[in-house]
């Protein structure tokens, strides 16, 4: 299900939004906080610009909300209504959530973000490749 071409393949993977052949991060530990959002300026493969303007990124805050709601649902669901656990324990699950997902959440609200401008061209994809 998680094919090269779909946007939900760079958003999963942070790939390069428009070729798909390449991370965008500079690494793939993101749990290193000094690395968490420390991006290549371009694609290597095709040369894409990932900001495509100062604080471009700034607009993937928005979805990080959105996606920070996601994973607040998602725990507190699993939490509350599989695991039958108290309200208490429910939140703490939802706090505990956000803390542990937060390098994911920022990385997936970027990708989201630059995937709402750019797009996959599989003609570039395949000439680098
Ligand atoms: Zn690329």
């Amino acid at each position: 299900m998680l094919k090269k071409g779909t946007k939900l393949y760079s958003i999963l993977t942070g790939s390069c939004p428009k070729c798909h052949s390449e991370s965008m991060y500079k690494s793939k530990n993101l749990y290193d906080p000094s690395m968490t959002l420390k991006m290549n300026e371009t694609c290597s493969h095709c040369g894409t610009k990932y900001k495509i303007e100062p604080s471009f990124f700034y607009g993937a805050m928005y979805i990080s909300y959105g996606v920070g709601i996601a994973f607040s649902v998602a725990a507190f669901v699993i939490s509350y209504v599989f695991l039958k656990t108290s309200l208490k324990i429910s939140f703490i699950a939802i706090i505990a959530t956000l803390v542990f997902f937060m390098p994911v959440i920022m990385r997936v609200s970027r990708n989201i973000w630059v995937n709402f401008f750019l797009k996959y061209d599989p003609k570039i994809s395949k000439k680098q490749a």
